[in-house]
């Protein structure tokens, strides 16, 4: 769930897994982007391909009826979803309305709990619900604001699904990425510089491949990560535990 394009981490995640012969479905949000999904999902020979706007229930159960109908069960599901209004992804944060508030939190934080309610009916046997997050929710980034403020509450609930999920096989986890140019990273204010400070100043020196997530995706829905749940796991270069300016980065 999240494919706009081929530069989406949830379509770098979807590559990396069709490269080890998993079979996928695909959703979109809105006729446009379907129209962008449709090839993507051909190229790797999946046949579902279906609409979900997340911020409508039935669009919700719609889909996780047909998935039932279609395959019986689930072994995993990807969340690479966000949004905020751009208007407040930049000034200050406290400056944001109660709607916008509500907003990027109802379709960048809740609708992971809508999603887990229905992918979890469909793992009897276990499974791996996986999402995205950004350093943000831990740190004040600039103009990073509401969302980070969602994506907060998005690790808190990665927490509170494993706990509640964990009797029953099924692992919760988050990858948090480091800055990668996407449609949802335009939205952000100054993007390019955050982009060059990661790189300067992450210890290995450079910003994180869209490949890179991807394989860490297949890793958390695999059985190769069965250990893991209720992780927040950084593919960033190691920019999340970086104290201070590298003091031989170039200004800014
Ligand atoms: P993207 O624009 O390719 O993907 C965002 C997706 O969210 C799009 O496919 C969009 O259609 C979908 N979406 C938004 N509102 C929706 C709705 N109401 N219903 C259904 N889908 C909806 O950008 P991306 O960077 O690949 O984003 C994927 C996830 O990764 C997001 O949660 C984002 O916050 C997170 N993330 C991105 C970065 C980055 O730097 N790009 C870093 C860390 C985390």
């Amino acid at each position: 769930m999240g494919v706009a394009n081929d530069k989406s981490i949830a379509w770098a995640i979807a590559a990396a897994v069709a490269a080890q012969g998993g079979e996928l479905a695909f959703t979109y949000q809105g006729e446009a982007l379907g129209k962008r999904v449709q090839p993507l999902a051909d190229s790797i020979g999946a046949k579902l391909v279906l609409p979900c706007d997340v911020t409508d229930d039935a669009a919700v159960d719609a889909t996780f009826d047909i998935l039932e109908k279609e395959w019986g069960g689930l072994d995993f599901v990807v969340h690479a979803i966000g949004w905020a209004d751009k208007q407040y992804l930049r000034g200050r944060y406290v400056d944001t309305p109660r709607d916008a508030f509500l907003t990027a939190m109802d379709i960048s934080c809740f609708s992971f709990t809508a999603v887990a309610q229905r992918a979890a009916r469909l793992m009897k046997n276990g499974g791996s619900l996986l999402t995205l997050t950004y350093l943000g929710a831990e740190r004040v980034m600039p103009h990073y604001n509401v969302m980070g403020v969602a994506k907060a509450a998005l690790e808190a609930s990665v927490r509170y699904m494993a706990a509640d999920l964990g009797r029953d096989g099924i692992r919760v986890n988050a990858i948090s990425a480091g800055p990668i140019k996407t449609l949802a990273a335009s939205g952000i204010g100054d993007f390019r510089y955050i982009l060059k400070w990661n790189q300067y100043n992450a210890p290995l020196e450079r910003n994180v491949t869209l490949e890179e997530v991807g394989g860490a995706g297949l890793y958390m829905l695999s059985d190769l990560s069965s250990g893991v749940t209720g992780e927040v796991h950084h593919v960033d270069c190691g920019y999340h535990m970086v104290g201070m300016k590298n003091p031989s980065a170039p200004d800014l």
